[in-house]
């Protein structure tokens, strides 16, 4: 008889394959509290004397939770596909399904300026946070004592979104952050991260994790084709003559802007970057955060606005509601041939990385992974 899949399973099949993206949902969702992040490697591990080891501090007593709220166990992608989309993506829908594709732009000058690219994810955050929507936002902040690293933190006004804003490259486990939500009862809050935290969205509808799949209102997915580590990334700099105490923001459109100090910007080459990938990313393929009920990015020629790719009922409702209450301007994205082309094409360079043997034999889905010339 098949045994319900638990931590070991976990561990053995996703954490020690290096499927595992350091995402931390399972932590998130253990009732007990047995996990816990080792920002070592990123990975979870079980709490005091089980650490590093794939037996539950609790027993094999047929706990799934962990597996449940997995964005990459087993047949993972067909599974959350479904739950939300009711079918699975075909081959050719290589950034995920969607309803539609816009370029978002925050009309509020403050919110505009604060954002990575169109501000639109700090327009909405705000804009949940202030009609009552939500009460709190699971995201990220910039690290104090680590000039330019990201960590996660709830916010829950608009100064705390304004002051979170931007996008930082190194690899913040967002869900962790749900953790002080739930200490503070908050009831329902925005999830905002990168492809494979977005992808939560879909494991609790999936597999019916039934806390969460109530308490996340809203998920903002960020398109993403790595992040990097923080040491690599400050070297980088360094050899470039930039003290990363002294960076102020950092963007990457094909290569890698940095402003920094008063008024300093360089443009460094991306393929320096490359040898300092975060383990984690390196066969993560969703580039386009396609289980998102709304996914942003910046590609393209149109740099100050938010690629914005509406992909739930509910991801609908709310762009409407920013909308309607005229904080955004909006025109469609296929305005912008260079950023559609682009979406196709780093989604579709991120598919090749997943690894089709780790997964067990019964859980593959080859025929829809994108079959793709070199
Ligand atoms: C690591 C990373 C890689 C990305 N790669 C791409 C890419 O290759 N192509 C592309 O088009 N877009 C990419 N993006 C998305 C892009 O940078 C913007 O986040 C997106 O366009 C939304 O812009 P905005 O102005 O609407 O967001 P904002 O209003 O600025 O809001 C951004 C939100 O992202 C959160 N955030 C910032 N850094 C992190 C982090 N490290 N971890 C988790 N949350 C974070 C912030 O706290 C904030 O809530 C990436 C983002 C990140 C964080």
């Amino acid at each position: 008889m098949a045994t319900t899949p638990q931590w070991r399973e976990l561990y053995h099949e996703v954490v020690q394959t290096n499927l595992c993206t350091g995402c931390a949902a399972c932590i998130m969702a253990c009732p007990r509290n047995v996990l816990d992040y080792r920002v070592a490697d990123y990975h979870p591990v079980q709490i005091g004397e089980g650490m590093g080891t794939d037996e539950c501090f609790h027993g094999d007593r047929g706990c799934d939770i962990c597996t449940r709220a997995c964005p990459r166990f087993r047949a993972w992608e067909s599974e959350l596909d479904t739950a939300l989309f009711g079918r699975e993506r075909t081959v050719d829908e290589v950034s995920g399904m969607d309803r539609s594709r816009l370029l978002v732009r925050a009309r509020d000058t403050e919110v505009f300026n604060a954002g990575q690219d169109g501000g639109l994810v700090s327009a909405m955050l705000i804009w949940g946070l202030e009609t009552g929507r939500i009460d709190g936002v699971v995201t990220s902040k910039l690290t104090e004592g680590r000039p330019f690293d990201a960590e996660p933190a709830l916010v829950t006004d608009r100064e705390g979104v304004i002051a979170t804003a931007g996008s930082r490259y190194t690899y913040a486990a967002n869900p962790l952050a749900m953790r002080e939500a739930d200490e503070q009862r908050l009831k329902q809050v925005a999830l905002v991260g990168m492809s494979c935290q977005a992808s939560i969205n879909g494991s609790v509808l999936a597999r019916n994790v039934a806390k969460y799949q109530r308490k996340i209102a809203l998920t903002l997915g960020l398109l993403c084709s790595k992040t990097f580590t923080y040491d690599g990334q400050a070297e980088v700099f360094a050899s470039h003559g930039i003290d990363i105490a002294d960076v102020t923001k950092v963007n990457i459109k094909g290569r890698v802007m940095v402003w920094h100090g008063e008024d300093g910007y360089d443009e460094l080459p991306l393929k320096e970057f490359h040898p300092h990938t975060r383990p984690g990313c390196k066969q993560c393929p969703d580039f386009a955060a396609e289980h998102a009920d709304i996914s942003t990015g910046g590609i393209g020629k149109s740099n100050d606005w938010t690629l914005t790719i509406v992909r739930t009922a509910r991801g609908e409702e709310w762009l409407q509601g920013v909308i309607d209450a005229g904080l955004v301007d909006v025109r469609p994205a296929e305005e912008d041939e260079v950023a559609m082309n682009l979406l196709e094409r780093l989604s579709t360079v991120s598919r090749k990385r997943w690894p089709v043997d780790a997964v067990p034999e019964g859980d593959r889905r080859p025929a829809l992974l994108p079959v793709v010339s070199a």
